[in-house]
Parts: C-alpha cells; structure tokens; sequence
C-alpha cells in the first residue's frame, strides 16, 4: 500500500492503465519562419479559442458548470498577452513554432510552479493543457488526443493529466485516476470532483512507475492509499464499501432542492463558503440559502499585484447575479496571519495571527480597502450584498470599517453610481473579546457571522496551523460552546441575524446543537451541504433537551460522548 493526496473522494477498484503519450509534432513539417509562421500561430490561437468554445457549448447542461468555468478560463489565457505575446516574440527571432510554444510553456510552468501559493502553482497544469492543444491543432490533429477507448472498467494512471484529459474520459469505465502532479486546488481535481471520479494524486514517481499495465488496484481516495495487487478479501471488502458509498449518495440526493426545516419546523438557512466564481456556480444547484462567506483574499493571492476596482467589480458583480435571490456576505480582505501576498512585503512579524491581519491591515492601507469596497457598492444592484468585516476585535474598529464605507458611498453618490439603497454590514465574531462584546457589538451591526477556524485558536490559544500542539484544536472545547451560546444570545436579543462559516458549522455532530442554541445560518463547504440537510432534517428538538449539559462539561471528550447519546 502506498499513500497520496485525495484530490477527489471516493474509492475505485480496476486495472491499471496507463495515459497516451504526449502529442509529438513533426518538426520537418512545420518551417514556417517569420510572417507566415506568426499568422499560423494566430490562426492555431484562434482555432483553439473556436474548439475550446464549441467544446464549452457541446457539454452545457450535461456537464457540471464548474468544469465549464474550467475550459473558459482557458479561453481567458488564450487571449492573454503574457501568453501569446511570449510565443509571437520567439517566432520572431527565428524559432520554429513548436519550440516557441513549448519553450513559452516550459518558461511559464517554471513561473507558475516556483509561486507560493498553492492555487497559483496548480495554475501551470492549465498552461500544459492550453499548450498540448496547440501543438495538437499543430500536427494537424482534430482535437487533443485523449486515451485509448478501453471497453472494460480500469484506474487511469499518469504521470500528470491536463483537465481536456479528464475531460475526455471516459467516465463509464474509468473508476479512479491516479497522478504523481496536481493537488487539490488543482482544475484537475475540480473536473473530477465534478464528475465523480475519485481520484488521488502526489504519488511518488517510482510508486506509480513500477505499476504494469493490467495490474489490479484499489484506490481509497478517501484515506488516500493505494492497494497494489489487493488479495480476494481485501477485493470484497472494498467492493462493499464501494456499495455503502453509492447508496450513500443516491439518499443524499433527495435533499438537493429541499428545504432544511427541522421536524419541530425550525428553518435553518444552509449556505456555502466561496473563494470564487466558479464556487458560486454550486449555490443554485445545491438548492442552498445562498452565500454565508465569500473569502475575497484568494483573488488577491492569485496575481502579482493589487488587482484594480474594475477587476473586483467584474468578479463581485458575476458572482452577485449568480447567487440572484440568494444573499452573498461578501467578507472584505483577510490578508496577513497564514495569507500572505506575494507582492506585498510587510515588515516580518513573531506572531502573524496576531499581527497586521484582516481589518487591521485594511485600515492601515485605506487605499487599498476604499478600492475594494467600492468595487462592492458599485456591484451591489447585481444581487443581494451583505458586507462583512473580518477579525473584529472591538467597537473602534468596526465604527472605523463603518466610517470608510459610508464616506466611499457618498463618493459613488456624488460621482452618480447606483447603489443598492440598503445593504447590510456585519462582522466576523472570530476573537474572543468581540465575542464577549457581542451584546454591543450587535447594537451596531445587522448580523454575526461566527468564524470558529479563528475563534477556537485564539480562544485556547492554539495556533491553527502547528501540528505539535493541533491536539488541542478543538471547537467542542466547552469554553469555546459557551462562549457561542453566549454571542448568538447576544445576537437575538437586539433582534440580528447569526451565522456560522468556520468549519464546525458543516460537522454532523454540531450542527443539531448549533440548531439547539438557535443559529440562524449554517455556511460551509459545498460538498458538505447535503449532509447538513439531512442532519438538520432529521433533527429532533424533543430529543435533544438536555443539550445544555455540554455547556457545563469539563472537556471536548465529555462533550462528544453526551452529544453522541442525544443524537
Ligand atoms: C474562520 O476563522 O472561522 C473563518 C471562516 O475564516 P478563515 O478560515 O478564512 O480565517
Ligand atoms: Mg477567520
């Protein structure tokens, strides 16, 4: 057995077979030099733009629309200049076009691979797949070649897949993919997250390499191991969890467009956390409330510079008209601490979590801050904004997020831009002294959103990311349960709303006591969603009277077993 990441979950038994080579062009048959080889190369471009798009059209309404956004962003990078202009600058001192495109896509996937952030490095796997079909139209090839048609079920196994390859798989027979390249943020993960094909990538190269043709795997993309030559039992034993995973899904599916209400008739909005557009595109098809976090920064991070109020617009509007009746809490930047810019450099800190994060940092840059929000008041005719300050500490701050915004609206006013007449401002409820303010703060907001990622770190004082001490991490610590039972009271006592977004908020085990301590919204992860909807439809308060026991429990073990008889 040997161990991956799982970048899309389930579990898959088959033979292996391997990836077709990459497209080989014949270099004799292309000489074309200086004008006629830039106007080929043009014409490769906009052919690949023209089968991109018919592609995209072929495959809308049977294809998960995240995959779409997938192959548009490809159309995107073909009309980029940084792109095309690279391989057009090597056409023009005399380099043959299939080495100008494949030294541009060397050059950028060295680019895009040295990068820190993990999105952005995934982002050269885009590159390989935009390059293999220009080279493909090159050799005059009809499409990008997939892999052999195989008429019997099989685990594909490559040393890196492009999304075009997931695209054309064949998802009747293919049961698992296995990769040495691309992580979890990687498109190739999005396309087979979207067509349900588990899959496990970061295997070692000389792993996968010394995998025959034929050999028999199972792949658990849910503990993220590979069994080589399974014996019979262990054949069986997956083959049965295999069966209790579909059976699985198929009852999830009947809540997709259901309601969550609980038996005693409680609504609970469900909504979903985003870090983009093409996270936006799961709202309507989960049947969810809408948006209960938009984490803004991931389109910071993903650039080398501040990205403009024209550009923010664009992405805020596109995913306010997405959502239509649904509210978006848009949560203003929440750089620092773990998420930093690649282009910013602020001055090292001993303590990031602690340091020039979130708010603090957008009210010590107001040009940067006022740039965002008003790219947020400019697209809020789009949909339903609500505006959400991150990492609140105190009043101050908030009067002083408040006081900004209101002064960028009478600027949009007097420059004669609408805006939506009434736009709701909350704030995240993630450290521990806004918490134990709550009942002040919520005179002055319209809503809470309680991020417990940061609320359970700076409450036990646990750095969320240190391994050492993560046994210590724990939102069922019941110092942290009371100090959530206290600021939803303080919530409904001025009469304002309250949410959830940080990662308890999609656990099965607390969401029936979220309910009992009266949440109003429970935001999270969209493959988490039909689950909280069974859970809060099958929630029976009758049952669950005696909750309040957790709050006096003297530990998160004590805490798990009383919720475990209750539910
Ligand atoms: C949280 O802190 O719970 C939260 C949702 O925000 P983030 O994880 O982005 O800090
Ligand atoms: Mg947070």
């Amino acid at each position: 057995m040997f161990k991956g990441i799982n970048i899309s979950e389930g579990i898959g038994i088959g033979p292996a077979h391997w990836q077709a080579q990459l497209i080989e062009v014949d270099d004799a048959q292309h000489q074309e030099q200086g004008e006629a080889a830039l106007v080929l190369v043009r014409s490769l471009f906009s052919e690949v733009e023209k089968d991109i798009e018919q592609l995209i059209e072929s495959k809308r309404g049977t294809i998960a629309n995240d995959i779409l956004g997938v192959f548009e962003a490809h159309c995107l990078m073909l009309k980029d200049p940084m792109f095309a202009d690279r391989i057009e600058a090597k056409i023009k001192v005399g380099i043959t076009i299939q080495q100008a495109i494949s030294e541009t896509e060397n050059e950028l996937m060295t680019l895009f691979s040295s990068l820190d952030d993990p999105y952005l490095r995934e982002r050269a796997n885009d590159i390989k797949d935009i390059c293999k079909r220009l080279l493909t139209k090159l050799s005059k090839g009809s499409s990008a070649k997939g892999q052999a048609r195989m008429d019997t079920d099989y685990i594909l196994l490559a040393r890196e897949l492009t999304p075009s390859d997931v695209l054309e798989i064949d998802v009747q027979h293919v049961k698992g993919i296995l990769t040495v390249t691309g992580g979890p943020t990687a498109h190739v993960a999005i396309v087979a997250r979207s067509l349900g094909v588990p899959a496990i990538s970061g295997i070692e190269e000389t792993f996968l390499g010394a995998i025959q043709e034929g050999e028999l795997l199972i792949i658990d993309a849910l503990l993220g191991q590979v069994h080589l030559q399974p014996s019979p039992e262990l054949v069986q034993e997956y083959e049965h969890k295999v069966d209790v995973l579909a059976q699985k899904h198929a009852e999830l599916e009947r809540f997709r467009q259901e309601m969550a209400i609980t038996r005693n008739g409680k609504r609970v909005e469900v909504a979903i956390n985003i870090g983009n557009y093409i996270d936006a595109l799961e709202v309507k098809k989960l049947g969810t409330d809408g948006i209960g976090l938009f984490r803004t920064e991931l389109f910071y991070t993903n650039r080398e510079d501040w990205p403009t109020e024209e550009e923010q617009y664009q992405i805020y509007r596109s995913v306010l008209a997405e959502a239509g009746e649904n509210p978006v809490i848009v949560r203003t930047l929440d750089i620092g601490g773990d998420k930093g810019l690649s282009f910013l450099k602020i001055k090292p800190e001993q303590n990031p979590f602690l340091g020039l994060r979130a708010i603090r940092f957008c009210l010590s840059r107001p040009e940067i801050f006022r740039t965002q929000l008003r790219a947020l008041l400019r697209a809020s005719t789009f949909g339903q904004l609500k505006i959400m300050f991150p990492m609140i500490s105190g009043i101050e701050e908030l009067r002083q997020g408040k006081q900004l915004l209101a002064e960028v609206r009478e600027e949009l006013v007097r420059e004669g831009i609408e805006i939506a007449p009434k736009i709701q401002i909350g704030i995240m409820v993630e450290i521990p002294s806004a918490a134990i303010q709550a009942d002040l703060l919520a005179k002055e907001v319209d809503f809470f959103s309680i991020g417990t990622n940061d609320l359970v770190q700076y409450t036990l004082a646990v750095d969320r990311l240190n391994d050492q001490v993560s046994y210590l991490y724990d939102y069922f610590h019941p110092a942290v349960l009371r100090l959530i039972q206290s600021v939803v009271k303080a919530a409904h006592r001025e009469g304002k709303w309250i949410g959830m977004c940080g990662e308890m908020a999609g656990d099965p085990l607390a969401i029936p006591l979220l309910i009992a301590m009266g949440i109003d919204e429970l935001s999270m992860s969209s493959k988490r969603v039909l689950n909280a909807k069974r859970v809060i439809k099958t929630f029976d308060i009758e049952s669950f009277h005696d909750w309040q026991k957790v709050l006096e429990a003297g530990t998160p073990a004590q805490v798990r077993e009383i919720l475990a008889s209750l539910t």
